[in-house]
């Protein structure tokens, strides 16, 4: 008798199998558009599935390594990475995973293509999308600086398509006094006498992507206040002609949880040359626009790892046999599954929506009102959809039993790697505490993004008559309504300590509306059957608070 063989899951093409993807692109682009983008993601779809994946399970054991001195003793500080992301670099660079946003070959449109093209290659490259989120966030503060001489030096490296012209960047912020309070930084911009270079003097204590060509950073120039306000955005690179790092020493790379193919590097600036970007202060402020690119590339990530989980465990549920059956014919593994879909479902419709309006505001074809809703919605749909990824990365091992825990099935990473998802740019707390901050007065009016959300929301609804969404659209109106009440009603102690509950509320509240929106547009069964369910597992979790004493 031949032994007991498992078959193991396989990925068919990524674009092709994606049904909520096509519907969802079917939908928001004019059929031109969607059939002349198509092509280059069933591409993409077709490496994710195939040549990407692979590698990626033949990378599992390659980690990045800092070489700190040559043979003859000179400090050298070289990282050298993994096959794989040797690999994602030329395949983002090529197939435009950061550029295809700013060719804007289809005006504002053209984020949700990259966005589509970046949800495909993530879960094949190992958080390769770290470093292209920070370049995608750089070109964008660049650009928005309107510092032409910066302008000139790095955006055409940061947006090219040209493999041996293409540079990737970093974001310098955290240092060991704070990474949510950056304003306790600590790092010195010390100016050049007669110029306007600087030279910084610091340590910095997350430094991701270090393998990158420049850097975003926040330093304090000599004389500044303390605080947010006193610190200033600059520019370095980080390396000289030679290769050699400019007056930088790497420390260490970090031994991560997860996102172990990203080298993540300790640091000291000692006298690296810098240039601001844009004022000698409120470098908190300037750095904001790469914040919110890297809060999207962060949300797209989030429901792309749930999906290339989702892929791989209802694959595999048509090939393990428990109990007589496939578990794909186990009503219990299936509703699991489902209710781990229907969170997938929601919250990919509230990332790409976010990507929507990014979109419109880089073409300036975005109104007031729906600025003001795109401010609200980066932190929300960040904090929101990183915390689904995790939960459904958690649920999607425990759906493969025991091999879900074993490494080398290549199962493991999805649930280390989604869980930095929280914490990175920004965590669930400062972001709520930053959707609360989105909320005060605009134009005089206060709390005017959230009537924009409000009206949104609502509109969502508008349109619904086919009778199995009703009861998830009312479940939509009276989360609407209870947010809205515990709003007004709460103290300012309260509506801080209520700040996470309220936004996930807010967050899963449109994410169900979104969902209903599409599942009535499409008529399809299973984005209907995943509205009636995300509505039934609850999307309000505001709750009365009491006091609790640590
Ligand atoms: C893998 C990895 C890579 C990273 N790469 C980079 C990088 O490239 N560049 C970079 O600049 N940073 C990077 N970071 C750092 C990251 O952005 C910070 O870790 C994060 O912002 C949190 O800062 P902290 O670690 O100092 O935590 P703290 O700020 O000390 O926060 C600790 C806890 O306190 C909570 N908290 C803080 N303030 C409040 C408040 N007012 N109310 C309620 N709760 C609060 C937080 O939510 C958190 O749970 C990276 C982190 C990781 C894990």
């Amino acid at each position: 008798m031949n032994p007991f063989e498992q078959a193991p899951p396989t990925l068919g093409n990524q674009y092709d199998d994606d049904r909520v993807l096509r519907s969802y692109l079917s939908r928001v682009l004019p059929p031109d558009v969607f059939i002349q983008i198509e092509e280059s993601l069933s591409e993409m779809g077709h490496l994710a599935g195939g040549e990407l994946y692979a590698l990626q399970l033949a990378d599992r054991l390659n980690e990045p390594a800092l070489t700190q001195w040559d043979a003859w003793g000179n400090r050298i500080d070289k990282i050298e990475l993994t096959p794989l992301w040797h690999r994602a670099e030329r395949i983002a660079a090529e197939h435009g995973v950061v550029a295809t946003a700013y060719e804007q070959k289809h005006g504002s449109l053209s984020r949700v293509h990259q966005c589509a093209l970046a949800y495909l290659f993530t879960p094949s490259t190992d958080i390769y999308s770290c470093p292209l989120a920070m370049t995608d966030g750089a070109a964008r503060t660049l650009l928005n600086s309107g510092n032409q001489v910066l302008i000139d030096r790095a955006v055409p490296h940061l947006i090219t398509r040209d493999t041996d012209e293409f540079w990737t960047a970093g974001q310098w912020m955290t240092e060991l006094t704070g990474g949510s309070d950056v304003g306790l930084s600590e790092t010195i911009a010390k100016q050049e006498p007669g110029s306007n270079a600087f030279r910084l003097y610091g340590r910095k204590w997350f430094t991701s992507a270090i393998a990158s060509q420049m850097a975003l950073t926040l330093a304090r120039p000599e004389g500044n206040p303390p605080g947010g306000r006193g610190l200033a955005l600059l520019y370095l690179e980080t390396r000289d002609e030679h290769g050699r790092p400019r007056n930088i020493q790497i420390h260490r790379l970090k031994d991560k949880l997860g996102t172990r193919k990203v080298p993540t590097a300790e640091l000291t600036l000692d006298g690296t040359p810098a240039q601001l970007v844009k004022s000698p202060t409120d470098g908190v402020r300037n750095i904001a626009p790469l914040l919110n690119i890297t809060r999207l590339w962060n949300g797209i990530s989030a429901v792309s790892l749930m999906r290339r989980g989702l892929a791989l465990s209802f694959d595999y549920a048509r090939k393990r046999v428990a109990f007589g059956a496939p578990l794909s014919e186990k009503p219990l593994h299936v509703d699991t599954l489902a209710t781990l879909q229907a969170e997938f479902e929601a919250a990919f419709h509230l990332a790409f929506y976010v990507a929507e309006l990014t979109g419109r505001s880089e073409t300036r074809e975005i109104s007031d009102d729906d600025a003001l809703l795109l401010r609200l919605l980066t932190p929300i749909m960040k904090l929101t959809t990183g915390k689904q990824a995790v939960m459904v990365a958690s649920e999607v091992l425990e759906s493969f039993g025991g091999a879900g825990y074993v490494e080398d099935t290549g199962l493991p990473v999805l649930l280390r790697d989604s869980q930095v998802l929280p914490i990175w740019e920004g965590t669930t707390n400062v972001l709520a505490l930053d959707t609360l901050r989105a909320l005060q007065s605009a134009h005089g009016i206060p709390r005017l993004g959230l009537r924009r959300f409000e009206e949104v929301v609502l509109g969502c609804l508008e349109n619904v008559s086919e009778p199995r969404l009703a009861e998830a659209a009312g479940v939509v109106q009276s989360a609407l309504d209870h947010a809205m009440s515990w709003l007004a009603e709460a103290r300012a102690d309260a509506l801080e300590a209520g700040a996470r509950r309220f936004s996930l509320t807010l967050g899963r509240t449109i994410e169900l509306a979104l969902l209903i929106k599409h599942a009535q547009w499409s008529l399809d069964d299973q984005a209907i059957k995943s509205a009636q369910r995300f509505a039934s597992i609850g999307v309000d979790v505001i709750f009365l608070s009491t006091d609790y004493t640590p």
